[in-house]
């Protein structure tokens, strides 16, 4: 089974339309595929059809808080029409775009114009992200690439950086479970904490009702699979696959291209 949990469409900020990118999962022969816009579930409704041999699961990454760390968390095989989700997503588009317009004026202080409306121009009426503001910073010749970006502009103690109260790690967990779905740790190794807090977020994930960790993501090498699948058995999470693929341009995050889950670890789908 080709199976794909964790991917983006340019309803957040993704390159591909909805009906484009269920297109390449069937070029790709994905068997299961589930899209998950940052805080959006925007692509469900704008999908056409799905032929009967491509399962998508409802899905969504959700910006969390855990402590002072920003976390991402997946919601799987929610209730896509959970009022719940639906008001949370109303929500975190608010304060995103708060940020959006507290990001432009960070940036024009260091002389750089007219952010805001180029991200959100380039947002085209998505959910407006950094990856938004990163685009519009590498064309405007402020860096060389999304990397460099990031890390010259758009990360904590940078000029274009503006934080956002996301919702706890608590409440996000609460509101995928309301809407029956189970909650994911998106790549837990990308956080860069330390081996201790790494666990302190696992056992409190697992305590406030989450479910699984990720534990194959599109651009991580073999022995960070093994270090994320020994994490999964350990706290007995069930383990998810999912590419992160949000465009054509990186090998590292193709859609449907993913390394097999590793033995001894409980497959996420087996919980719905
Ligand atoms: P946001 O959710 O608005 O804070 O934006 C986060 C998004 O920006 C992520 O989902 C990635 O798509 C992208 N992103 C974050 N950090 C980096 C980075 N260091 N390099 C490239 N893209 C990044
Ligand atoms: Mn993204
Ligand atoms: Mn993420
Ligand atoms: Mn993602």
């Amino acid at each position: 089974m080709n199976i794909d949990l964790h991917c983006h469409t340019n309803v957040s900020d993704g390159v591909l339309t909805p009906n484009q990118l269920i297109d390449l999962a069937i070029d790709r022969g994905v068997d299961v595929l589930s899209i998950t816009d940052h805080d959006t579930l925007g692509a469900y409704s704008i999908i056409d059809a799905v032929p009967p041999h491509l399962q998508l699961i409802p899905g969504i990454e959700f910006s969390s808080q855990w402590r002072k760390q920003g976390v991402h968390i997946v919601g799987l095989n929610i209730r896509a029409d959970s009022k719940i989700i639906i008001d949370t997503t109303i929500r975190l588009n608010y304060l995103r775009e708060q940020r959006a317009i507290k990001i432009g004026e960070k940036l024009k202080k260091v002389g750089i114009h007219n952010a805001y409306e180029n991200a959100k121009r380039i947002a085209a009426g998505g959910t407006i992200t950094r990856q938004h503001f990163s685009t519009f910073l590498v064309k405007n010749g402020n860096a060389k690439n999304q990397s460099d970006v990031f890390k010259r502009y758009l990360v904590n103690n940078k000029p274009g950086y503006a934080s956002v109260s996301w919702p706890s790690l608590k409440d996000t967990i609460s509101y995928i479970n309301a809407a029956g779905g189970v909650p994911v740790i998106a790549h837990p190794l990308r956080y860069k904490l330390t081996a201790t807090k790494l666990r302190n977020l696992i056992k409190d994930f697992k305590e406030l009702g989450g479910k699984a960790l990720e534990v194959v993501t599109g651009h991580n090498q073999q022995s960070e699979i093994e270090l994320a699948s020994n994490y999964a058995k350990r706290y007995d999470m069930a383990a998810s696959v999912g590419s992160d693929f949000h465009n054509g341009n990186t090998t590292w995050s193709q859609l449907g291209r993913l390394a097999k889950l590793p033995d001894g670890v409980k497959p996420v789908w087996e919980l719905w």
